[in-house]
């Protein structure tokens, strides 16, 4: 192999990166996942995922971690509602006679993570390491964290997510705004925090559309509602607006404002204090992006294509990434590791390019007048 007596560090323990971990580790190979977080018991934030056969699905089974997908999935939670502003009734798979077809099962963040970490050597990941800076030494790299630790690696791995720290040692490609803003909400306890929204939501997935804007709900096996809110806005709206996002007061008078003509049970949203609230304006990647490959450093996930999530498809590409690097750099057809990376990169790009313009037409579908309409035809395979 290529990496035969290579010390690989893959930075960022998110699912790209302990995904190419393992991959990695059942080749026998020597690698390192420097995270950030300061355990493996840290919150994680954020929806519910549904993976997809070709690429998170596929991650998983040669992981060897489809059994223990299995016994972690939450079956019926891609169950979706289409609503309207007024919460009028568009689609209910929860009340439709045909049979729900499980075909992108769903799971939750934390869950995904345990199972990718448990697969994993013991010490495989350094918690702790916030990625600062490195510089090159010998034939590789000196990683520079900011607890002051340092250490050496042949090849260098990117899978720090969608501000990552390492892809400006690749490319100074900047990343284009959505034109879309979201405000994601993780509502704690939310059966006695968020009642009426709980049974809406009924276990399943809500697509609340209307006036282009969007709001998105799901649940969470700890009995999280996790929502979006999706609006046009500049920018530097977050800045700019003058909320302190860190006072659910000041995002509530804002939400009542923005959101004036929606039905008023959205209001529950900011009922409890039982909640957090993360600002997320919404960029891409242009579809040519490409840049010079390098002999020892690779990008992976977010860090490489990140994109609004419309499609669903982030966590599925960044797993994909994965697989495909790992056979890269395993599979015995390539003279040297710059080539592996090469061919890698040339087919994750072309991927990535593909995906993001289908995120960029959803984006702009659910944001648009007609979003429902849309919608439904899509959802029934008519043009749009
Ligand atoms: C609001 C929102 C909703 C989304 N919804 C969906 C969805 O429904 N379906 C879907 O498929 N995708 C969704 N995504 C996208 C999905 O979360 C990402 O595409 C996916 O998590 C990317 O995986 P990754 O491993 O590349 O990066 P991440 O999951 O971002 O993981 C990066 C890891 O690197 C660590 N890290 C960051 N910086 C450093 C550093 N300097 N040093 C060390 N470690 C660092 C982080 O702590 C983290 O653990 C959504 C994203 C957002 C923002």
């Amino acid at each position: 192999m290529v990496i035969d007596n290579k010390k690989i560090a893959i930075v960022g323990g998110g699912p790209g990166g302990l995904t190419l971990a393992r991959l990695l580790q059942l080749k026998n190979a020597d690698v390192k996942v420097y995270e950030r977080d300061e355990n493996k018991d840290v919150r994680v934030q954020g929806a519910t995922l549904d993976l997809h056969e070709e690429s998170g699905l596929e991650a998983l089974r040669r992981a060897g971690l489809t059994d223990k997908f299995k016994e972690n999935y939450r079956p019926n939670a891609g169950k979706l509602k289409i609503l309207d502003k007024k919460l009028n009734i568009f689609l209910d798979e929860h009340a439709s006679e045909e049979s729900y077809a499980e075909d992108r099962p769903e799971i939750d963040r934390a869950p995904l993570r345990k199972i990718l970490l448990e697969s994993l050597q013991a010490e495989t990941v350094v918690w702790d390491s916030q990625f600062i800076s490195m510089e090159k030494q010998n034939e590789g790299w000196l990683l520079h964290f900011k607890n002051g630790n340092s250490y050496y690696a042949d090849i260098v791995i990117a899978g720090d997510g969608a501000n990552s720290k390492i892809r400006p040692y690749l490319t100074d490609i900047k990343p284009i705004y959505s034109g879309v803003t979201m405000i994601e909400g993780n509502i704690y306890n939310a059966e006695i925090n968020a009642p009426k929204l709980w049974n809406l939501i009924n276990g399943g997935k809500i697509f609340a559309l209307d006036h282009n804007q969007s709001l998105l709900f799901s649940t969470k096996g700890d009995g999280t509602l996790t929502f979006y809110t999706g609006c046009k806005t500049d920018e530097n709206w977050v800045k700019n607006s003058g909320i302190d996002f860190n006072n659910k007061q000041q995002v509530f008078d804002w939400f009542k404002k923005e959101f004036s003509t929606w039905d008023k049970n959205f209001h529950e949203l900011f009922q409890s204090d039982e909640i957090s609230i993360i600002p997320r304006p919404q960029y891409h990647y242009a579809l040519d992006q490409h840049w010079e490959t390098s002999e020892n450093l690779t990008l992976l996930g977010d860090a490489a294509h990140r994109m609004p999530p419309y499609a669903g498809e982030g966590v599925n590409m960044a797993m994909q990434d994965a697989f495909e690097l790992a056979e890269n750099l395993t599979n015995n057809e390539f003279q040297n590791i710059k080539s592996a990376i090469s061919n890698y990169e040339k087919n994750m790009l072309k991927r990535a390019s593909e995906i993001t313009e289908i995120t960029l037409f959803n984006t702009e579908m659910l944001h648009a007048p007609n979003a429902i309409e849309n919608l439904l035809k899509m959802f029934q395979g008519e043009e749009i």
